[in-house]
């Protein structure tokens, strides 16, 4: 699908001068920023307060330097200033769809780039926000998962998609954003490049920050993780961050899983749905999100969403059917939307919800699984890809 109606792209070069070297503030957990203060000298008594001040300028108001913060003595913030950083990754590219589905490129240490999508919607807005530069996994349908990894994002790179994508949304106080207004980035969703429990503290300390009341203060059930299974994390999740949970399914028997999402080998279903039922009780979270994406003849029989349904029995669980967004070299098609309704209608029948996901930006490579940035050079080949696949020749 293409769609017709133009595409605004806008190259943005925000100078930033990098004092180099210096630590940077954002991303840093409550507790890092306080020892932080410490270190150059701030009393220990005035500690917490401090970083109430400092946190509450930087995640409530949006304020990028130390000079705004008012309420901290003048010598104070100079002595911020030569000390830290306040610093989001560069935006590089900014694509809005004709759907609205907004797309930014940014760069961040080391010369990498992510792919962080935003989502409008009637009721909410939501963020599609990257965790790793690549994948180390190698879910054969997914377009991120051709890329090999490159490194983890640190949380600062975490959490400061939520913040450019702020900016670039005029959602902050210090924009003159009205209060109380329903919030244009409501939700945030872990589903980007990578897969978050492979960058487990990163991620938490990042969504900590997104949850802390003092700023940001999302809550936990405006956030969920999408893991493709990685089952030794799932209870710590439950236990350290307490969001939502999503899990990349996508199949029903271990024998077309290990193919598709590759990290069934390790935990293959039984584990995976064992750890998936005690994640709601430990979370104190509603229902897991089932995410299983639409191969044409490969997975969407209507036997498999009768075996799908028995699986997930006793797990508050809704079904989020993925329409397959393909990618140049994908070994795989779409299933007939005829069959997707067929399929949705099995899951709705038996009981739990069976929405069907809208590829949203497809226009400028922003659905699910289309991500990777096109810059990064070590890519697998098209044989590679078909072989992990178990399609090779
Ligand atoms: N690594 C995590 C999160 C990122 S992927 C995970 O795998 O869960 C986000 C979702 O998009 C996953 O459910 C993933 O399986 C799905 N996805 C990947 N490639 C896709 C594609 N080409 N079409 C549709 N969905 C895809
Ligand atoms: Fe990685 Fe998720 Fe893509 Fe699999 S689907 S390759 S885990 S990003």
């Amino acid at each position: 699908m293409t769609a017709t109606a133009p595409i605004t792209q806008d190259v943005l070069t925000i100078p930033r001068k990098l004092a180099e070297g210096l630590p940077n503030l954002v991303g840093m957990t409550r507790d890092e920023m306080r020892d932080a203060l410490v270190a150059i000298g701030t009393p220990e008594k005035q500690a917490k307060m401090r970083v109430n001040q400092i946190w509450q300028w930087i995640y409530h108001w949006g304020v990028r330097d130390f000079a705004s913060m008012t309420n901290l003595a003048k010598d104070y913030r100079a002595l911020l200033a030569e000390s830290f950083v306040i610093e989001l990754p560069e935006m590089v590219t900014r694509q809005v769809s004709a759907d609205g589905t907004r797309k930014y490129l940014v760069r961040i240490a080391g010369g990498h780039e992510v792919e962080i999508v935003y989502i409008p919607e009637e009721d909410r807005g939501t963020l599609c926000v990257s965790s790793q530069v690549g994948c180390t996994l190698t879910c054969s349908f997914c377009h991120t998962g051709t890329q090999k990894l490159v490194r983890n994002l640190t949380a600062g790179e975490i959490i400061g998609q939520v913040m450019l994508a702020r900016d670039d949304l005029g959602e902050w106080p210090e924009q003159g954003a009205p209060k109380n207004e329903q919030r244009l980035l409501s939700n945030i969703v872990l589903m980007g490049m990578g897969e978050p429990l492979y960058n487990f503290e990163n991620v938490r300390n990042a969504m900590k920050i997104a949850m802390d009341p003092e700023g940001i203060s999302l809550s936990r059930r405006r956030i969920t993780l999408s893991t493709s299974g990685v089952v030794p994390e799932i209870a710590r999740t439950a236990e350290e961050i307490g969001c939502q949970l999503a899990v990349s399914f996508h199949a029903t028997t271990d024998e077309i899983r290990d193919k598709l999402v590759p990290v069934n080998k390790k935990w293959n279903i039984a584990t995976l749905m064992q750890a998936l039922k005690e994640y709601p009780k430990a979370s104190n979270s509603e229902r897991i999100t089932f995410e299983y994406v639409m191969l044409k003849d490969v997975n969407d029989s209507d036997e498999d969403a009768r075996r799908l349904v028995k699986l997930i029995k006793g797990v508050p669980a809704k079904i989020n059917l993925i329409p397959f967004n393909e990618w140049p070299g994908a070994p795989y098609q779409r299933s007939d939307w005829e069959r997707i309704e067929a399929f949705a209608d099995i899951i709705y029948k038996a009981g739990y919800a069976s929405p069907i996901r809208t590829p949203r930006g497809e226009d400028i490579m922003a659905a699910c699984g289309q991500l990777k940035s096109a810059t990064e050079r070590e890519r697998k080949s098209k044989r590679q890809i078909e072989a992990e696949a178990g399609l090779g020749h």
